[in-house]
Parts: C-alpha cells; structure tokens; sequence
C-alpha cells in the first residue's frame, strides 16, 4: 500500500489534554516531549516507569492504573498509543477513531491518524520532516542532514526576531525594505553575536542597526578556523557554517581539496602560508590581507590545518587583529595528533602504557636544540611530534642518548585520515631508516611510546602498516 499524502500541521498544545496509553520507556519519552509543549498529560497503564512516577509525583503529569479503557479518552485532544501489546494499540486506535481523537501509535503508521515527525529543534525554530510512513530512516538520514545545516543558535535567532517584531514593523514601513533589513539580520552581525551566545550585545547591535536602517557599509570581521588533518568529516559544524558565509578565504596549503570544496561558491579562496610560493608568503603578507580584506567589510575566513591553536600561529594573527580592533572568532579544529592517533589506531594514553602526552615541534635544528630532552626522553608518556621527519634521526638518537629505549615503540603516520594515509611502525632505533626505506614525506606525525606499537593491531584506516613494532610492554598500572 503506497503512503498516504499527509497533511502537516504544527499543534498548539499548552493547556489542552493529551492522553499517552503505556507506562514503558517509549511512553516516557513521549511525555517528555508532551511536557515541553505545556500540554496537560495523562499517561495510562497497568505499571508506570519510575520517572513517570516522579513526575505525577511532582504534579507535572497524571496517572490512570489499569488496562485501557475506552472512557480514557473523554476530553483529550489527542492520544499516543506506545505500550508493547499490538492489541491495547489497535483497540485504542479504534476506540480514538470513534471518538475523532487523533491518535498516533508508535511505530504504526497504518493504525495512526497521526505521525510524530522527525524534528530539527531550534525552537522556537522547528523543522519536520516526514516521509509519511514511506521510509523512516530516510527521515531519519534527512533530519541529520538539514540538523547540520542548522546552527544551534537559530533558536535564540528566531526568538530574538519575535521579540523585536513589532519595532522592526514600525520603524521599516516598507516591505522590501523591512526584508532586506531581516535578511542582514538573520544573515549579518547580529545573528553573529546571537551565536557566540552575546544576546545583549545582539540586541545593542541591532537597536543601531534599526536605526541606521539606512545602507550602511557592513562591518568585516575574521574567523579563524581549524580545518582538520584532511577528511572533511573531521571539519566542524561550525567551520562548515563559517565557510559557507564567508567572502573571502585565506587558506594554509595544508587544507584538503575536500575542506575547501566545502565553501561557498562565490567565495574568494587565496592560498597563503610559507609553503605556497606566491607572494603572500610570509605572516606579516598574511597579517596584511587580513586587515585589507576585515576593512573592506568582508567576512574573512582563516581557515588552517588541523587547530589554528596547536602549531598553527593562530595567537599571533589574533594579537594582530586584535591590535587593529578587528572583530574574531575561533573555530577549533581536529589536531594532526589527534587525527593521526585516531586514524592509525594508536590510542594516544593509555592505561598499561602511558599517562600523559606531549605535543612536541621539531621544524628545524634551533627548534631541536631547546627542547627539553630529559623531559622528553621519560617514560609512561606518548610524544606527538609535528613538522619532525626531517629531523627524524636527530630526534630518536636525541631521545635515545637522554635515555629512552631504542626498542621504544614509534611510528610515523604520514597524510593522516587521508585517503592516501601511510602508517610505518618501528622503533626508535629503526624507525628514521624505516622512513628512508619508504621515504616518508610531509605531512607526517611521528608518536612516540609503548602505545605506539598498538597500532599493528588496532589499524583500521587505509592501508595496513609498513614495519612491525615491538610488543608493547606493559607498566604496572597506577590505580
Ligand atoms: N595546526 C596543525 C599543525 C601545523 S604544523 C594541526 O593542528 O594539526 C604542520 C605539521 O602538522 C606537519 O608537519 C605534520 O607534522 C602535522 N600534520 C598536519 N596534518 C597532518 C596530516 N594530515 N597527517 C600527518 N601529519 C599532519
């Protein structure tokens, strides 16, 4: 039987009765929801769940003990079947549609005269979704996808419209005007601030902005964005929302093609960053088209690999925005050491094997001469060493000379999370020939320690390992 076309509607159910027939977890949870909507709920069944007793306890809800009886139903609004037994379902199905109750039974659609949607709650922003029936987890799929697009901000977006409905009317007449003037609204600086949770400063902003409804040039401001090792599963939803506003996009060479197809069509993407060869190669060129860019009233992304945070020089851009009173916000990202670790199956602590980790740079040889290599060289710890396969050897016979093992495990995860991911597992005493042997390129995050040697077991991405490792030996564990 082909589904039925339904007919959505949103139900205003404060103050009106609703019965839910079931005692169970499902009928738990529907009250919940029921609550939410100050609905007035009366909940039926033989045995109640314990947190339905506390809340007709409370008084929030009250109970009917028994079987189902048909006179349940006199004076509600609508009705939820959700008990276990297909036969209490269908009689109050039945008995719903005698009365012209609505009736919703769960996973029933044939037997309900109304179907709970699947819902993107941004409240007072709701989306349903609905395959009437049809394909649930279709609904399902739907639902995660729009949830995604939505901020979870859009809420307080939406309520912040409705409290200023009746000023924005009065002080815009005209329509187009008025439009245009919400579009920036919900699009602009406000809806901004509404997300980085500054309510009062939303409201400041858009008392000015009411009052200069005139054009007035927008103000630019920079987000700084962690764009994660290279799956672009790895970016978050806040970095995609920011890269699908932006104007302009200055990228590291580091972002993956997928990350970056990500963005919004017509933004502008300018690839900067020490590696790139064009002449926005140093920070200060970097610095400088920020501002240009910022100033122009553009909303700028600096998007970066992995956490602009971990080795990304994120402080310094922030100190020089901030010195030249641009407006920022970060967005954190996914950190090679985080992503490698995931994706080689190496687990960065762990119990029998290490109790702390250090995220160590090695980009050159000043760099390798003021770390502290006592420190590093003590062992039940991982080190997550950056930017350190040129320095590959002088590392492990620094870390061996100061006195950790040669058999310590160690492995090399080059183009981590990617699809190209290599992984070559070693010791420290062999790993730096093991890198030639396979010749180990940039990107690559080398780990350091016992956990190291798990990832012959625990792999699970891409190809397996290049290289066995020791067996990892066990440290008595602390508590
Ligand atoms: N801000 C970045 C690090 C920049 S430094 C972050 O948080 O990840 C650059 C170094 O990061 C590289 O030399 C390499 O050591 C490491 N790296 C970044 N992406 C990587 C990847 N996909 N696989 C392996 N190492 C990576």
């Amino acid at each position: 039987m082909s589904a039925v076309r339904l007919y959505p509607i949103f139900a205003d159910l404060a103050g009106r009765s609703v019965l839910v027939v079931g005692g169970g977890n499902v009928a738990e949870r529907k009250v919940a929801a029921l609550l939410e909507t100050g609905a007035i709920v009366c909940v039926g069944a033989p045995v109640f769940a314990q947190r339905l007793v506390a809340w007709a306890e409370n008084g929030r809800i009250s109970l009917i003990s028994g079987e189902f009886a048909e006179e349940w139903l006199d004076h509600q609004w609508l009705v939820i079947a959700a008990t276990s037994d297909a036969a209490v379902n269908a009689a109050v199905a039945a008995a719903a549609e005698r009365q012209r109750i609505w009736a919703n039974v769960v996973d029933d659609a044939t037997l309900s005269s109304f179907q709970v949607p699947a819902v993107i709650d941004r409240a007072p922003l709701v989306v349903a979704v609905s395959t009437s029936g049809a394909a649930p987890v279709l609904a399902r799929l739907v639902r995660e996808q729009i949830e995604r697009m939505l901020d979870p901000s859009l809420g307080a977006l939406a309520a912040l419209a409705d409290r200023w409905r009746g000023r924005i009317r009065g002080r815009l007449t005209d329509l187009g005007q008025r439009r245009r003037f919400l579009e920036r609204l919900f699009q602009g600086r406000v809806a901004e601030f509404v997300r980085r949770g500054q309510i009062a400063v939303a409201e400041s902003t858009l008392t000015r902005e009411l009052d200069d409804a005139a054009v007035t040039p927008a103000q630019g401001s920079v987000v700084l964005v962690g764009a994660g090792p290279g799956d672009a599963g790895l970016l978050t939803l806040k970095g995609l929302r920011a890269l699908n506003e932006a104007d302009v996009i200055l990228h590291d060479r580091l972002v993956s093609r997928d990350v970056l197809a990500l963005a919004r069509r017509d933004a502008d993407l300018i690839e900067v960053g020490k590696e790139a060869g064009t002449h926005h190669t140093t920070q200060e060129g970097i610095h400088a088209l920020l501002l240009e860019h910022a100033r122009a009233g553009k909303r700028v992304v600096r998007l970066k690999g992995g956490d602009s945070f971990v080795f990304g020089r994120g402080g310094e851009e922030l100190e020089f925005l901030h010195a030249h009173g641009i407006a920022f916000e970060v967005v954190p990202g996914v950190t090679a050491a985080l992503a490698c670790a995931a994706y080689a199956g190496i687990p960065l602590t762990h119990r029998d094997h290490a109790q702390s980790v250090r995220l160590v740079t090695a980009h050159c040889k000043a760099s390798l001469d003021t770390l502290d290599w006592p420190a590093l060289a003590t062992g039940r710890q991982t080190l997550a060493v950056y930017m350190g396969v040129a320095g590959l050897e002088r590392i492990c016979a620094g870390l061996i000379a100061h006195g950790r093992a040669g058999t310590t495990p160690a492995a090399l995860i080059e183009n981590g999370s990617r699809s190209e991911q290599r992984v070559v597992l070693g010791d420290l005493a062999n790993l730096p020939q093991r890198a030639r042997a396979h010749a180990v390129k940039s990107p690559a995050l080398l780990i350091v320690g016992e956990v190291a040697a798990l990832g012959a077991q625990l792999h699970w991405f891409a190809a397996a390992p290049l290289g066995d490792a020791p067996e990892p030996t066990a440290l008595p564990r602390v508590a």
